[in-house]
């Protein structure tokens, strides 16, 4: 097995273990683990394509019964119950590293999958399989007719972006990854340090946008708006379409139309991009009026030329307009999927922005707090509801605040303390979902907490929130600080914890 293309990427030495190894083998320990870098293969041969199918959504055994033949047993031993993630190989055509490759992976090793200069994935072998069967059934063949009969039944998928020079330069390996690959123990030993698994990336990232014509879910919509592409200089990625996609959902909760001509535009975003936007970046509306098209997210209309960033004074020419898709902007009309999406472009995309001001200036102040703008701009106890016929009334239900202060004995739900007065003890009820605008949540007890003053403004101001098991969590770091008291006869309802947590950018 030792051809010269694996005495060089494989240094164990550790050769001597089972080769393919068998499904359900028990892994190795990390001490011997190699690297398989896989290519994940071109759009032109499918590959986008293949990995989303069979590795980051995975196979349903059950689709594939007749072809898995003797290694049925094996693979659904180690697929039990989900969705088998498999890859696979066609067979090498002479004795090269590729050969070298299939031959000495083993069960336990850790595959890396490249694609445009870059590794994007990494994947445990559970299983290795030869089927020539199961590999046309899911893949078909290529245009030799060959097929990916060599599999590798995967785990522990993870996708990321990491840049392959550094890697492949350390290991000796061309600039470009073409072939199947074995990198020995130590090699990955060397190299592991290079790989950042820091910036996962949500399943879809490498999906087209969906095109003209298709409905955009809810599922969509906020699949695309985490990953957004952006322009990155200096490693730091532009603001210029996150800022944009606040204005657009400014506008569309101030009921405006979604579709804006390029000159409003233009005279609109400008200024935010100039003031919030990275100091030495240039303002240029142009480009996130145009290249948001790319999220999916967006339409760009009145536009011949579709291939070229238009000039501005094409795009004022032209009277081009743009605004968000009109699914999309069906889906941002929504309090709850719009609350959420503010939480989540300013978390991942704005963090060192001040949230109050950027907010304040595209019209959704109230999103900074979960309480709300309040019609009279009362204090903590003066959290009203607008109501026909009624100006700055105070018209929360005092009855209910009473109730729930007296059903935990004025004890904070975060902390357990009390405040102490001269003849009793305070403590404030707290809407989970605010009353205020933009919130308009409900006033029930299901929608309160009994809060001190200290975690009633954290909450509020959306430094603390309470994760699905009832932690309450910092959101500067996600740390958890305590666990929420609960009184048994309180019930809480989690979609209002939820909605409160999509405005901590925490769904
Ligand atoms: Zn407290």
């Amino acid at each position: 097995m030792k051809t010269e293309t694996d005495v060089r990427l494989s240094e164990t030495g550790d050769e001597g273990s089972t080769g393919a190894g068998v499904g359900g083998a028990a892994l190795l320990d990390s001490a011997g683990v190699q690297w398989v870098l896989q290519p994940r293969g071109t759009p032109r041969v499918r590959g986008p394509q293949h990995f989303k199918h069979s590795v980051r959504e995975g196979v349903r055994l059950a689709d594939y019964e007749h072809v898995l033949g003797a290694d049925a047993q094996a693979l659904k031993e180690l697929f039990p119950t989900g969705p088998a993630r498999l890859w696979g190989a066609t067979p090498p055509s002479k004795k090269d590293g590729k050969a070298a490759a299939i031959a000495g992976r083993r069960v336990g090793d850790e595959v890396l999958f490249y694609a445009d200069k870059k590794f994007v994935a990494s994947a445990r072998i559970l299983g290795l399989f030869h089927n020539q069967a199961l590999a046309k059934a899911v893949w078909g063949v290529d245009e030799d007719q060959k097929t990916w009969e060599h599999i590798m039944a995967l785990g522990e998928v993870v996708e990321f972006d990491t840049p392959a020079e550094p890697i492949l330069s350390e290991l000796r390996l061309p600039k470009t990854l073409r072939s199947l690959t074995l990198v020995g123990v130590e090699g990955r030993r060397r190299c592991l340090r290079l790989v950042d698994r820091s910036a996962p990336v949500q399943p879809g990232r490498n999906d087209p946008p969906p095109g003209r014509g298709t409905t955009l879910s809810r599922d969509d919509v906020f699949r695309a708006l985490s990953n957004l592409k952006m322009h990155t200089k200096e490693q730091r990625p532009s603001r210029h379409k996150p800022i944009t996609l606040l204005w657009a959902i400014g506008r569309l909760a101030a009921e405006q139309d979604r579709m804006v001509e390029w000159q409003t535009f233009r005279d609109e975003v400008g200024p935010l991009l100039r003031d919030f936007g990275h100091p030495d970046s240039r303002v240029t509306p142009e480009y996130p009026f145009w290249h948001l098209s790319s999220s999916g997210l967006w339409d760009v209309e009145g536009l011949e030329d579709r291939h070229a960033t238009p000039t501005p004074s094409k795009l004022t020419a032209a009277r081009a307009s743009a605004g968000l898709k009109r699914d999309a902007a069906k889906v941002l009309r929504r309090s709850m999927a719009r609350a959420e999406a503010i939480g989540l472009i300013c978390s991942s995309y704005l963090g060192d922005v001040d949230r109050e001001e950027i907010l304040e200036r595209v019209g959704l102040a109230g999103y900074t707090s979960a309480s709300g703008e309040l019609p009279d701009g009362g204090g903590s106890e003066g959290r009203v509801p607008r109501r026909p016929g009624t100006y700055s009334r105070l018209e929360r239900n005092q009855q209910l605040v009473e109730s729930i202060k007296t059903m935990y004995k004025n004890e904070c739900q975060v902390c357990g303390s009390r405040v102490e007065t001269r003849y009793s003890h305070y403590s404030e009820a707290a809407h989970i979902r605010g009353l205020g605008s933009p919130h308009h949540g409900p006033d029930q007890l299901s929608n309160l907490l009994c809060l001190c003053p200290n975690h009633h403004v954290e909450f509020d101001r959306l430094a603390i929130y309470i994760d699905e098991e009832w932690a309450v969590r910092r959101n500067s770091t996600g740390d958890v600080d305590y666990q929420l008291k609960r009184h048994a006869a309180h019930v809480i309802e989690q979609k209002y914890l939820r909605y409160h947590r999509g405005l901590c950018g925490r769904l």
